[in-house]
């Protein structure tokens, strides 16, 4: 292990784009992959019927950072994709975020013209205005649509989400749910939007393949890497090279403080005998069905394959700890913000280990938020 300069644990984004970066400069990476497979959560592969799946997840690319679009690109071309999700309340079906073309689908033309010439004087066109601000407004119609979309789109959308009950709901985050006053059906409105040509394991498969990378896939980090009394060692060997850990911080601790909380999904893949099975990539159940939405990948892939296609159901419940459960969501309140603190102060007592990631860092980012910021660790790791 001498060899090294660094230990990366973890092959999803984080751990990728750091090894690729570094190994560009010169420095010796070995990466650790406790599943078998490169990629993370982002892996992507065909199923028995030939159609490209994302195993996690479906998984969508947007970003407004120029960095962040132009290093990715260096590994992918990109097909043209933009994100359009419908929501499915009962026997309602609009696009959600809640946009003005939503306005159409839920009430009679009159109504609808009403309500969107008064969001327009109130709040002006392509804004996005919260919930909160919504149900402070004078006007009765306006706090009536306010109630509407927090009931259809929110509130049932995220007790299944999260396991909650409507009283246990953050007003804080009701407060974030916006109506979209525009006619932009877009989930997303970045400036880059795309899905990669040959999708995401493809980009992993290039980041890693360099010279001074090395990959294990199959091991736990945990087998080779030990932290005792402010050192790290490999393999029995203290370790002077810098590890770089992008897995769950309560299990890199043996859960000394006690095992941090999660919210893990069940997915539900299934292949039906036609080209296609919904309208739009994504369907969201917003008040009914157990599951919380249904993603056809074709529709996201641009896969053309006539004969089947296949979509995804995701289910969420609680993170069983000590199972086979995947943690996919931290949840992220003050109690569980303070036993997380005590695992990154640990942390902090090796100068030579650095934390990155969705799970190292108990926070939920999005695939371009965390290039960014194994992109800035790099700079900050080469003296940049
Ligand atoms: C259902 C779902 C949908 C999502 N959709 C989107 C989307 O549409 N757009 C978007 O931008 N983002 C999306 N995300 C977020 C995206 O998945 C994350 O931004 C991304 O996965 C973060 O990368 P990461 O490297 O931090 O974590 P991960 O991708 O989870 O990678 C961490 C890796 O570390 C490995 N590991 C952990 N512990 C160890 C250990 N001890 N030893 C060795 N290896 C270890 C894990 O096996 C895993 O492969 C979604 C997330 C989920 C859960």
């Amino acid at each position: 292990m001498d060899n090294y300069d660094l230990i990366i644990a973890g092959s999803g984004f984080a751990g990728s784009t750091c090894a690729a970066v570094l190994a560009n400069k010169g420095k010796k990476v070995l990466v650790l992959e406790k599943r078998s497979h490169i990629g993370g959560n982002a892996y992507d592969c065909k199923d028995e019927h030939g159609i490209l799946i994302h195993k996690y997840g479906p998984h969508i690319f947007h970003t407004d950072s120029k960095r962040v679009y132009n290093f990715l690109s260096k590994y992918t071309e990109w097909n043209d994709y933009s994100h359009q999700v419908l929501a499915k309340a009962a026997d309602l079906e609009f696009p959600v975020p809640f946009n003005l073309n939503s306005l159409y689908r839920v009430y009679e033309k009159n109504k609808a013209e009403e309500l969107e010439e008064k969001l327009i004087s109130s709040y002006g066109k392509e804004n996005k205005i919260s919930i909160a601000k919504l149900r402070e407004s004078a006007d009765k119609d306006i706090r009536e649509l306010a109630e509407f979309v927090y009931e259809k789109v929110f509130l049932y959308y995220t007790m299944k989400q999260w396991g909650k009950r409507p009283e246990e709901i953050d007003p804080q985050t009701t407060a974030r749910v916006p109506v979209f006053i525009s006619r932009d059906n877009r989930y997303f409105q970045d400036k880059y939007q795309g899905m990669p040509k040959d999708g995401y394991t493809s980009i992993f498969e290039k980041m890693l393949c360099h010279k001074n990378i090395t990959v294990k896939t199959s091991i736990d980090a945990k087998q080779l890497i030990c932290f005792t009394d402010n050192k790290i060692y490999c393999n029995g060997k203290e370790f002077f090279g810098k590890v770089i850990y992008t897995g769950a911080l309560d299990e890199l601790f043996n859960y000394e403080f006690g095992a941090l909380p999660y919210r893990t999904l069940d997915f539900e893949f299934e292949n039906h005998p036609v080209t296609l099975f919904q309208s739009h990539a994504t369907v969201n159940y917003t008040v009914d069905m157990p599951y919380t939405r249904i993603t056809e990948f074709k529709h996201l892939t641009g896969q053309k394959h006539e004969g089947c296609t296949s979509t995804v159901k995701e289910y969420s419940r609680g993170y069983i700890h000590n199972s086979s459960d995947i943690p996919y969501y931290a949840i992220i309140n003050e109690e569980n913000n303070t036993l997380y603190q005590k695992y990154a102060s640990k942390a902090s007592e090796f100068d030579n280990l650095f934390l990155l990631g969705r799970l190292a860092e108990y926070k939920y980012y999005n695939m371009d938020k965390i290039i960014l910021l194994a992109l800035e660790l790099c700079d900050k790791l080469l003296g940049r």
